[in-house]
């Protein structure tokens, strides 16, 4: 799923945790993707490319079992649950943010290729419903909506949707071979795709944190 719908997903956590700040909730909903932009840089992980990129199934999440397994998911997702819950004592939190990490699992298996392993090191099963690749448009679809969704849930302004729709909009190119766009520049730049992610992350997060902000006080209706 891409940056600004996994972002949006932090306003339904929210919504369910009003209490809670929203930094640590949006942090969470990414954690997953954080996790995979600093293994590529590292080396760790890998992306490829096809020789032409020409939409989102060209670029191949070579390997990415321990940012994004069903197992690391999971494990991270109860760890942060258990910290912060157990630990810290602050049980609305640890909720949220284990929730958090574990929404971008859920995700992330609608859309993916079959490139999810169970954990680290077990080759198959490879999960994912491949729907970037079968059927991309719908893709688009169903993270257009799911996103919109979220802002609806959430009952957000009409910033917050201008930001959710425009984001995904402006992905439209990604999802279409024969729509010509930004991609076709990242043929053979594997990390070029990362920091293009990080950056999309860095900044849809910040856009959704800002523009869900309530104001402070409300005054009454009368
Ligand atoms: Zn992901």
């Amino acid at each position: 799923m891409f940056a600004i719908d996994h972002a949006a997903t932090a306003l339904l956590v929210k919504r369910r945790f009003p209490s809670v700040p929203m930094v640590p909730v949006l942090i969470s909903v990414q954690a997953m993707e954080l996790a995979w932009v600093a293994l590529n840089y590292l080396g760790v992980e890998r992306t490829t490319t096809e020789a032409t990129v020409r939409s989102v199934a060209d670029i191949h999440l070579a390997y990415i079992p321990w940012s994004h397994s069903v197992g690391t998911a999971i494990v991270a997702a109860l760890t942060a649950w258990l910290i912060i819950e157990k630990g810290l004592g602050r049980a609305a939190l640890g909720r949220a943010v284990g929730l958090g990490i574990a929404s971008h699992l859920i995700l992330d298996l609608l859309t993916h290729a079959r490139d999810i392993a169970l954990w680290p090191g077990i080759a198959s099963p490879m999960l994912g419903l491949g729907l970037y690749a079968s059927a991309p448009l719908a893709a688009f679809v169903v993270e257009l909506i799911y996103g919109i969704s979220c802002w609806w849930v959430y009952r957000g302004n009409r910033a917050l949707l201008a930001v959710i729709v425009l984001f995904n909009l402006a992905n439209l190119s990604f999802f279409s071979t024969t729509i010509p766009g930004p991609e076709q520049y990242l043929a053979g730049r594997p990390l070029l795709v990362v920091t293009i992610v990080f950056a999309q992350i860095v900044i849809t997060l910040a856009l959704v944190g800002i523009l869900a902000r309530r104001p402070a006080f409300q005054p009454s209706a009368t």
